[in-house]
């Protein structure tokens, strides 16, 4: 594996340098690189790529804090890093937006430059029950919400954000190139108007602080695992009114201590007694909605798998409901008294003494090992 540059060189500023600072250069070197503009040149993806990585950690607080103390470690993915905390990671593509406006020619909004919020993702673990039957679950995310200390503007108490002189507060430059005229959103003040000389401290100049926030889920029954609940605009909120991300609710199911799920059957063992298997009975069996009596037919064999219909769950894009496949398993007694003993050695003689098959199983195999023996001796 190719080791990185460090993403402050790869963007050519210091190590202390400005959100301000880091937007300009990333800017810059994202116009040189961009493979639009480079297409003879083979390298210019591979630069592009390295400028895009370096400014997608640097400028995001979180991931820049643990660039600054891990290293490439602290924010490659693959290594569990990752903003949120647990059960959580953004997934969006921030550059998709800034490249609207630098290459999208007559495209250009003008005034202010706006963000749309990340989608999110939230791990849920659920109940095998509450999978099958629907549930509804409260859940806390972290979400931005407008900065209280400046209300939203970024600039420190008692100073206002001021027109930025190189634009002349208009958000937008001309740019000459060759023949042409180029309007591009301001740098200095990414088309803002506004330079905020002064940030306030408790957002960093963002106008958003992030804060918990409690959603109820509901979720259908007939879940099942890697199903996604979407919340729509419930993802990061948007910058300067642009629109929400979504969250996506990612569904866990917890292993169950009874029945396994296999699409809409439930699966289940259950232990019955010598006896009941030889004489037959009823045993009580659980489903997810109480217990049923299910019948044992005499001389039932171990691993018997019986079928109770419409006892398993409905799969969310199906219409029939699946059943509980309950596999007996008959146990040998223990613990058994001297007298208890002498039965089944009574019981054991009487099998013996007439000549009908009690063990259909035995005689099958025994069957076959005959055979196996009698072709290896035709064999030689
Ligand atoms: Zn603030
Ligand atoms: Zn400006």
């Amino acid at each position: 594996m190719a080791t990185k540059r460090d993403y402050y060189q790869v963007l050519g500023v210091e190590r202390n340098a400005s959100e301000a600072e880091l937007k300009k250069a990333y800017r810059r070197l994202a116009m040189k690189h961009h493979p639009d503009r480079n297409q003879e040149d083979k390298n210019a993806a591979e630069k592009f790529k390295e400028v895009n990585e370096a400014y997608e950690v640097l400028s995001d607080a979180q991931k820049r804090a643990s660039y600054d103390q891990f290293g490439h470690a602290g924010v490659d993915p693959s290594m569990g890093g990752g903003r949120g905390g647990p059960g959580f990671g953004g997934f969006s593509d921030p550059f998709g937006d800034i490249f609207g406006d630098i290459f999208g020619g007559g495209a250009s909004r003008g005034g202010s430059r706006s963000y749309h919020g990340a989608d999110l993702r939230y791990n849920l673990k659920i109940s095998l029950e509450d999978a099958a039957l629907g549930t509804t679950v409260r859940i806390s995310v972290p979400t931005y919400v407008s900065c209280g200390e400046c209300k939203g503007s970024g600039a420190a108490k008692g100073s206002k954000p001021t027109g930025c002189q190189d634009c002349n507060g208009l958000g937008q430059i001309r740019m000459q190139q060759g023949f042409f005229t180029v309007q591009q959103t301001c740098p200095s003040c990414q088309g803002s108007g506004q330079v905020i000389k002064d940030p306030c401290a408790s957002c960093h100049g963002q106008g958003r602080v992030q804060q918990q926030k409690t959603l109820s889920v509901n979720v259908p029954a007939g879940v099942d695992n890697g199903d996604k609940i979407r919340l729509e605009g419930e993802g990061e909120a948007g910058s300067k009114g642009a629109r929400s991300g979504d969250l996506y609710v990612h569904i866990h199911i917890k292993e169950h201590p009874i029945f396994s799920r296999h699409g809409g059957d439930l699966h289940c063992e259950m232990p019955i007694n010598f006896s009941t298997a030889i004489l037959g009975g009823e045993i009580e069996v659980p489903t997810l909605t109480g217990k049923v009596m299910l019948k044992i037919p005499a001389e039932t064999q171990s691993g018997k798998v019986f079928k109770i219909r419409g006892k398993g769950v409905k799969p969310i894009r199906s219409s029939l409901v699946g059943d509980l496949l309950c596999r007996v398993l008959v146990e040998t007694p223990v613990n058994l008294g001297p007298e208890q003993k002498e039965l089944v050695q009574k019981l054991h003689e009487s099998l013996m003494s007439d000549n009908r098959n009690h063990s259909p199983r035995e005689h099958s195999w025994f069957d076959r090992v005959k055979q196996f023996f009698d072709e290896l001796k035709h064999k030689h």
